[in-house]
């Protein structure tokens, strides 16, 4: 039976792929800190945020084609019959992004000593740069997640895809490490077999992402047996050692024994 992993080139292509996008994102983003006009936040704040959801839309569009590719790709490879076109979802809402970004910017504004936080007390050129940081985590995680999404989508609708796995970086966090030694999450009981995890509650936890985050979605098609790469399978066995059976503490102590015992760690890994 063929194999897929997580860390097959194809998946190391996409995260590549990601976070190319994210920098062009993150640069065109940087480019618009000009509307930004300190003596002129009250007008200035909802043109630059209109301004940088224009941008996520137009990324989202490349992502959402990139992954489309991608699994589209996949597919052809493994051989599953049949034409299937990997769409994606509705476009991300602008209601999101402008939370997102409503956040990110909320320490701009003034408020009452007693209740501001440390950040507010801060000059205001200090909080543009907060502010400005915190925007670049909230539409680099929009516009990938459009991507990821696609091919969760894809994998749900496609009668062809079992499953979908994280493929997570080597200098990726200790969170990501975890949800990619998981495996494959399998799309419902026939199609998990006794591979069914049972690791954490829903299937959601291993397609949530942080801000910053390149993890790709990997597809797992009928015919197809799904392997974790070398580094995931010392991830889990990691997990099992020394986190498993620790309910609420199992990101800790996972952490600490990724710090203590991976062999793959990178500089600034942790
Ligand atoms: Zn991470």
């Amino acid at each position: 039976m063929a194999t897929v992993s997580d860390g097959d080139r194809p998946a190391l292509r996409m995260r590549a792929a990601q976070r190319g996008l994210s920098r062009l994102l993150l640069r065109d983003v940087r480019l618009l800190r000009r509307l930004l006009v300190p003596s002129r936040l009250q007008v200035s704040v909802p043109a630059w945020i209109a301004a940088v959801l224009e941008l996520v839309d137009q990324h989202a569009e490349t992502a959402g084609a990139l992954a489309a590719d991608f699994y589209e790709a996949q597919r052809d490879a493994a051989g599953v019959p049949g034409r299937f076109v990997a769409e994606p979802p509705e476009p991300p809402g602008r209601e999101q992004g402008e939370s997102g970004l409503r956040w990110a910017t909320k320490d701009l504004w003034p408020r009452d000593e007693a209740v501001a936080t440390p950040v507010q007390a801060e000059p205001l050129e200090v909080r543009l740069e907060v502010a400005q940081r915190k925007a670049e985590g909230v539409v680099q995680k929009l516009v990938v997640d459009y991507g990821r999404q696609t091919v969760r989508r894809a994998v749900d609708r496609d009668r062809g895809a079992v499953a979908y796995a994280r493929a997570a970086a080597l200098g990726g966090c200790s969170f990501c490490k975890l949800m990619a030694s998981r495996g494959a999450v399998y799309k419902n009981a026939q199609t998990a077999g006794r591979d069914a995890n049972d690791r954490f509650e829903g299937g959601a936890s291993v397609a949530k992402f942080h801000d910053n985050c390149h993890c790709a979605i990997v597809p797992v098609f009928r015919g197809q047996r799904f392997e974790l790469s070398p580094q995931a399978a010392e991830w889990d066995r990691l997990y099992r050692e020394y986190a498993a059976g620790h309910p609420g503490d199992q990101l800790r102590l996972f952490r600490r024994a990724l710090a203590e015992h991976d062999s793959n760690p990178l500089p600034g890994s942790y």
